[in-house]
């Protein structure tokens, strides 16, 4: 009776756990992505299947210790499953019916081991062992989908790549811990029991909460720092870029330039064809800018047609041979909406950063020098000279 009641609190203390986390799963932030949100129903499913683990040790006071011990048994490798399912929906991969095949036809193999092991053996590490050996399958194949994203560097990934491997270190421990300590005996301590299922979903809700929230995190700033319209970078991210690149070129010494583009009297394109074909010269205008440039320039919108260009490691000759480069490209382009073909141009003021100057008088030189391009009659590239203050 002493030993039921143990077991009993072990599993309400349990069960309580599960329903905050269940519970708390609501409250996440769900993906927009279908696929991505069933992974919350999986997870569900792992607190379910943990609590049914739980409550099957409870049934070894009534019922045969076989019958118990290899439902407790199933129900941590259909965990197993649930963790893998869980990985590949966060990834936008489609639980397949071959993998669902697998957790089936796994399973019936299992119990039919789990049987011959009560069977033939009397010390219970056997079981044990067997279990965290078959619910290596599943979890194997979790862990190999999250190392092929952990290539991203995304830090939610990597959280959730590294609470696998805790968890991991979690169910090795707990066979050392059986062999160690209750080599001899044919039941599973329940408190053995007790702490492994409890720290593994801890870890796995705090893996699945921190991947969800941090990927929420960097698809909000990657909105807060573009522009909408054109994909292009917006000022957010001006500020922030220029001081990274002013300060980096200020210690190693690099040259960094910049170019001011502004496409040529583009309100008498709004005003012919309308603005909703205004937007389309503009997607189309940043589209064959961001192809002539290299990886590491830097396109951003800072105006309604005017945008900055940062060059790094290109001196004032250099710019202005790039300027020349897409004022060229520009005035080439034939841009066609609904059956009709626009050509456009732009005028370009061309600085070489003075580090030691802020970024808005920097952005100044090279608007001097736009100023100078529009008034020496537009679709050309002016390069600022000092003198011209
Ligand atoms: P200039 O050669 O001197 O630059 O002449 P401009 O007509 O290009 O210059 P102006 O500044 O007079 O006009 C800019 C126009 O750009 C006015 C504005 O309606 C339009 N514009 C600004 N933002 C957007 C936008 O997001 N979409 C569209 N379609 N038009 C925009
Ligand atoms: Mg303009
Ligand atoms: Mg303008």
């Amino acid at each position: 009776m002493h030993e039921y009641l143990i077991a009993l609190s072990y599993f309400f203390a349990l069960a309580i756990v599960c329903i905050v986390l269940y519970a708390f799963t609501y409250f996440l932030p769900q993906p927009e992505n279908q696929n991505k949100a069933k992974s919350t129903f999986y997870f569900r499913l792992i607190l379910l299947f943990s609590m049914a683990a739980m409550a099957a040790l409870l049934l070894r006071f009534d019922y045969p210790h076989v019958f118990t011990n290899i439902l407790n048994n199933l129900f941590i490798l259909l965990l197993g499953y649930n963790i893998m399912f869980a990985i590949y929906t966060r990834y936008d991969t489609d639980i397949t019916k071959r993998q669902l095949i697998l957790c089936g036809t796994h399973s019936v193999l299992f119990v039919l081991v789990l049987a011959a092991i009560e069977y033939y053996f009397t010390v219970g590490y056997i079981r044990a062992t067997a279990t965290l050996l078959n619910i290596l399958v599943p979890y194997l194949l979790a862990l190999k989908k999250c190392h092929t994203q952990f290539k991203t560097y995304r830090i939610g990934d990597k959280i959730l790549y590294f609470s696998l491997l805790v968890l991991l270190t979690v169910y090795v421990v707990y066979i050392a811990l059986y062999m160690l300590f209750y080599f001899n005996e044919k039941q599973p301590p329940i408190i053995l029991y007790f702490i492994s299922l409890l720290s593994s979903i801890c870890i796995l809700f705090f893996g699945f909460a921190l991947s969800i929230i941090y990927s929420l995190i960097g698809k909000l700033r990657k909105e807060l720092i573009t522009d909408r319209l054109t994909g292009a970078k917006n000022r957010n991210f001006l500020n922030e870029v220029s001081r990274k690149l002013f300060s980096s070129a200020k210690r190693n010494q690099i040259p960094v330039s910049i170019l001011l583009t502004d496409i040529d009297l583009f309100k008498n394109i709004n005003d012919k064809f309308g603005h909703a074909t205004g937007d389309k010269v503009l997607i189309a205008f940043v589209e064959a800018i961001e192809k002539a440039l290299r990886a590491e320039d830097i396109l951003i919108r800072i105006g309604g047609e005017e945008f900055v260009i940062l060059l790094p490691h290109n001196n004032i000759n250099d710019a202005k041979h790039t300027a020349e480069r897409i004022r060229s490209i520009v005035e080439d382009l034939s841009i066609s909406i609904n059956q009709q073909t626009i050509n456009i141009s732009a005028s370009f003021g061309v600085s070489q950063v003075d580090v030691n100057k802020s970024l808005d008088d920097n952005i100044n030189d090279a608007d001097i020098a736009l100023y100078q391009a529009k008034h020496s009659g537009r679709n050309s590239v002016v390069v600022f000279n000092n003198n011209d203050k």
